[in-house]
């Protein structure tokens, strides 16, 4: 007999900035997945959270519109600002070459 969980097979499809990978197991009785950010970081998720929109990346959307809104606001514009904004580009770029490789 098949197991009383529904599984659903989310491997490939996309939510926001996060792509599930593979199944990585439960935790509490909730399926976790595999998901790869466009920024190239992998997290471990519900597949729920993800699917709501309560999850959009691994996180680096989150760091990004803080730096985003600092800039705006004027208040980094020396050294700390300097090494979020190299992040932030080499996350971009890695995000454009993967959307590439699809
Ligand atoms: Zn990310």
């Amino acid at each position: 007999m098949v197991s009383k969980d529904r599984f659903t097979d989310y491997t490939g499809k996309k939510f926001h900035r996060l792509t599930a990978q593979w199944p990585a197991g439960r935790n509490k009785g909730r399926m976790k997945w595999l998901f790869l950010c466009e920024c190239g970081n992998i997290s471990i998720l519900t597949p729920t959270e993800v699917v709501t929109g309560h999850t959009k990346s691994c996180g680096c959307w989150n760091k990004e519109s803080r730096s985003i809104r600092a800039t705006i606001h004027g208040m980094s514009r020396q050294g700390a600002h300097n090494l979020i904004y190299d992040i932030y580009h080499r996350a971009k770029n890695r995000a454009k070459k993967l959307r590439t490789s699809f």
